[in-house]
């Protein structure tokens, strides 16, 4: 397969979305045995190992190449086909929206902010399923105040001319950090009191001396993310993202993806999950007004969600008004699994079997919807003083 075979793609406008779509599927559907999951109900482990054999089989027929840019090893077109791509992965249950879409969070930071020549070296190797990668941002003592992370790079040497830096401090929360290779570190290059102004982002390769990675188990049993130590850990200047200081750049351009691509595919994922609930729930006046009141709140989600990818496909520049997606979207996520819990009794809490294993996890994982990327307390507040004008930043 090659990009002529898609005819769709020549014009590289994103409302040939509907027809990638219906290829995609077509392939999809072709190659559905090769790519379902081997396990009912899968370790973190074997869900890892399973979604790099879908990212390698995607990446080896092209579809990860869509969307991004050539210089990396992409096709080319609008980047709402990768999203989409994403969408229907989560849709069929091939992949975990939430680490799948760590690519959209992490590798166009790589390509805006890295060397060319790195960035052509890595990405192609995270879109192929080769490698993982984590968000190395947050730490014991900073969490919603990103800006006061005290995790420390210092020259060797005069920082205008080394070539390494050494990384002092902790990291935690990392997602999948024991799976990566590589991790998006935010350092501190400042004085203590710099705050955003004294922030550097460094491109850290996990296997390097000094990096300690002890995984953490979350409420759901699974240890998904980890606290990671970095002890005078060598890292090439050549590995910095952006110039010296300038990490809060670094870090802020996340936002835009995170909000718009990775919130895409997991509302792909919720309505699949939605879905499941009806087929298993009792099909009665009480289970009607249950499922209604959840489909709402994910078709308001998805409306939303939906003009956001068109604004940012367009070139629009996301700022606080996407806290409104996320209040959204971690408030439709926690009625979702609370309509599971009420419909379906006792299943989240005693069953054993692989469906109620499926439901429990998630039902436990959605309690973090509120914190991750951003607590829902943060988010309001963003929306009362930006967006509602309620005041000032504290
Ligand atoms: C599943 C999961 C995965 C994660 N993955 C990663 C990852 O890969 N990489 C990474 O770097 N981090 C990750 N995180 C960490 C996440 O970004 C932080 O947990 C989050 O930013 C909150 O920070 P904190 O935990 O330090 O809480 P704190 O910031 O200490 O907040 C504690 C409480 O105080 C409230 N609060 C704080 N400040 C304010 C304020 N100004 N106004 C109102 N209320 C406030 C918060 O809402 C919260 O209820 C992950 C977290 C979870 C749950």
């Amino acid at each position: 397969m090659a990009l002529s075979d898609f005819s769709i793609l020549d014009s590289r406008r994103a409302d040939d979305l509907g027809e990638y779509r219906r290829q995609l599927n077509a392939w999809l559907d072709e190659h559905a045995d090769d790519l379902a999951p081997t396990q009912a109900a899968p370790t973190l482990d074997e869900h890892m190992a399973q979604m790099q054999r879908v990212k390698k089989r995607l990446f080896d027929a092209g579809w990860m190449r869509f969307g991004w840019p050539e210089r990396v090893g992409g096709w080319g077109g609008s980047a709402m086909l990768r999203t989409e791509l994403g969408a229907v992965l989560s849709e069929r249950e091939l992949v975990d929206p939430g680490k799948f879409s760590l690519i959209e969070v992490l590798a166009p930071t790589l390509i805006d902010f890295a060397r060319p020549e790195l960035a052509a070296d890595v990405v192609p190797r995270l879109l192929s399923g080769e490698e993982m990668w984590c968000q190395g941002f947050s730490e014991p003592n900073t969490g919603s105040d990103l800006a006061s992370l005290s995790c420390r790079a210092v020259p060797d040497g005069d920082a205008e001319t080394a070539t390494t830096w050494r990384v002092n401090g902790q990291k935690v929360w990392t997602s999948l950090a024991q799976y990566s290779e590589r991790c998006v570190l935010l350092t501190r290059t400042g004085p203590a009191d710099s705050r955003h102004r004294g922030i550097t982002a460094f491109f850290v390769d996990m296997d390097t001396p000094g990096v300690t990675v002890r995984p953490l188990e979350m409420i759901n049993g699974v240890r998904e993310f980890a606290e990671v130590f970095f002890d005078d850990v060598p890292v090439p200047t050549e590995r910095m993202l952006g110039p010296r200081n300038g990490g809060w750049s670094v870090a802020m351009s996340i936002l835009p993806y995170e909000r718009s691509s990775c919130f895409w595919q997991r509302i792909a994922y919720l309505y699949k999950r939605l879905e499941r609930l009806v087929e298993a729930a009792p099909k009665d006046d009480r289970s009607a007004e249950v499922v209604g009141d959840v489909a709402l709140q994910l078709h308001a989600l998805r409306a939303r969600s939906r003009a956001t990818q068109h604004r940012l496909a367009s070139g629009a520049t996301l700022g606080a008004e996407t806290s409104i997606e996320k209040v959204l979207l971690a408030t439709a996520e926690q009625a979702l699994y609370d309509a599971a819990r009420r419909l379906l009794p006792g299943v989240v809490e005693f069953d054993d079997d692989p469906v109620a294993e499926s439901w429990r996890t998630e039902y436990l994982y959605s309690r973090a919807a509120t914190i991750y990327g951003g607590t829902i307390e943060v988010q309001r507040g963003i929306i009362a003083r930006r967006l509602l004008d309620l005041g000032t930043e504290p």
